[in-house]
């Protein structure tokens, strides 16, 4: 006798489904797993067979024979252990289960050596792709149920063990199935951060609502102490709220990563900062089952990476693909798998190697030919794709203790991008920010007044600008105008984004 279940893995940020055939047969009494399993599948059986003695189910005394199809997709992980035991209970007679029913339906979860059903990666990937293999419902573990539940139309039957499962199956029981609003899960509480806690710093936060706008990276410049961290973040706090699939997209990252269990979805742009000490492959991902890095985790979020210098050179560079692409591919042995990358990138580093080269309240201990080389060490293609930069002092007594002093909220920046947005949608059909423009755009929508002519002629002469360092200021210019509602850049746009270019003198001459 043979019976087929369908259940489904992931690769990437996608669900392939799997068919697990069960054959039972007379013969010598054995349990093989074929169709490419890994080691984690291979060990499935002794889960399975003790799982279901626990539950108290006498298996026949025959061979147990379980194919996984296709042959070439590369299976891991634990998640079968569910659709291979109702397989074996369904072919054995113990479970006479409506064929349709089975054609309908997904299952997947692990089983613990007491019929326990455990929590699974991936689960919102597979509800998102469910559809597109024509099945009506899922059967997962119920710690799953809530993240599988946001993608409609698709029934979700959340279980807790397989007892359960096999009673609801029997019809013995009923299941509700599990139904979440998005609306429902936005009510996590989260870290309250918000600008206005920053005191002073008005000149970064300005830039931040800049970067925030036009989607431009940025660097920071600045002592120990001088609030580098504390500023970036909050950059999240005046980006635009994540539309419906920019959540689906970014929780399916983290449900892969096995890093959404009850924690329902990713609704706030996510905020990564890696220590410098991190691998390549924690930073872009991979790993023999690869999983997701930091630059996915930060998929519609922004990657900080504080201490720039301190980072390896190597590990660096392995940023370009993701800043160019907005994603990450992985060369794997079978197929190469891609995951999501589109971040913003905050990066920081001190002025020097003492870290206080022009500070205004400590004085710099490091001779110029050492800071020169210092800067040297900062990966080129990495600042090709930073758009502002700018120096960051540590703020003074009177500023801390002015209570006068009116501190910028996140809501105050906000509402300048919300209109530079709205802008940007209209102009690009909703597809980039001003910082992914191309030269041909650049052309077309970074129209100069003619003072504005001047400026930049004369800034590209004496700073002795590249063709890439000019296009730069243009973007930032015109993100600048998009924030006063400009069409035209002026004087005072060219200007303010000049001033974000202060270390093309130091390091264009290199
Ligand atoms: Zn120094």
């Amino acid at each position: 006798m043979n019976t087929k279940i369908y259940s489904a893995t992931t690769i990437g940020v996608n669900a392939y489904q799997v068919e697990v055939e069960v054959d039972l047969s007379f013969g010598l009494i054995n349990f093989f797993i074929v169709g490419l399993p890994d080691t984690a599948i291979k060990e499935s059986k002794f889960r399975i067979l003790t799982a279901l003695k626990n539950c108290g189910i006498t298996l026949p005394e025959k061979k147990i024979v379980v194919n996984l199809a296709p042959a070439d997709l590369k299976k891991e992980g634990t998640l079968f252990d569910l659709p291979v035991a109702i397989g074996i209970l369904q072919t054995s007679n113990h479970l006479k289960i409506d064929s349709n029913f089975l054609n309908d339906t997904l299952i997947i979860g692990e089983l613990s050596l007491n019929g326990e059903i455990k929590s699974i990666k991936g689960a919102l990937a597979i509800a998102y792709d469910a559809k597109k293999f024509n099945k009506k419902r899922i059967i997962l573990p119920k710690q799953n149920a809530k993240e599988a539940a946001l993608i409609e139309d698709i029934e979700i039957i959340g279980v807790e063990n397989l007892t359960e499962l096999i009673a609801y199956l029997k019809k013995e029981i009923n299941i509700t199935p599990t139904v979440q609003s998005i609306e429902e899960l936005k009510t996590t509480t989260h870290e309250l951060v918000d600008f206005s806690q920053v005191k002073g710093q008005e000149q970064a936060k300005r830039a931040l609502q800049i970067s925030a706008a036009g989607s431009h990276n940025i660097l920071f410049i600045g002592s120990p102490g001088s609030g580098k961290t504390m500023l970036a973040k909050r950059l999240p706090t005046i980006m635009p709220k994540m539309s419906f699939d920019e959540i689906i997209q970014t929780s399916k990252i983290y449900s892969i990563s096995g890093k959404l269990l009850n924690k329902s979805l990713i609704f706030e742009r996510p905020f990564r900062s890696p220590h410098h000490t991190i691998s390549q492959a924690g930073l872009i991902g991979g790993g023999s089952y690869p999983q997701p890095g930091e630059v996915s985790l930060a998929h519609h979020g922004i990657l900080f990476l504080d201490e720039l210098t301190e980072f390896k050179r190597a590990t660096l560079e392995v940023l370009r693909q993701p800043l160019e692409n907005k994603n990450v591919c992985i060369a794997r042995a079978q197929q190469s798998l891609e995951f999501p990358a589109d971040f913003l990138l905050i990066a920081a580093l001190n002025p020097c190697p003492c870290g206080y080269y022009g500070d205004k309240k400590k004085a710099c201990i490091c001779h110029s030919t050492l800071i020169a080389k210092y800067l040297e060490k900062l990966s080129g293609p990495l600042l090709d794709r930073i758009d502002i930069q700018i120096h960051i002092q540590s703020i003074d007594y009177d500023t801390i203790h002015d209570k006068k002093s009116q501190n910028v909220s996140s809501a105050d920046l906000y509402s300048a991008i919300s209109r530079a947005v709205e802008t940007q949608k209209n102009r690009f059909n909703g597809a980039k920010f001003n910082s992914s423009m191309n030269t041909d755009e650049i052309d077309k929508y970074c129209q100069l007044t003619e003072n504005a002519q001047t400026i930049i002629k004369r800034a590209f002469e004496k700073l002795n600008l590249s063709m890439r360092g000019y296009h730069k200021i243009l973007k930032v210019a015109r993100t600048i105008a998009d924030l006063s509602g400009s069409e035209n850049i002026d004087t005072a746009h060219i200007q303010e984004a000049i001033m974000y270019r202060s270390l093309d003198k130091n390091l264009e001459k290199q």
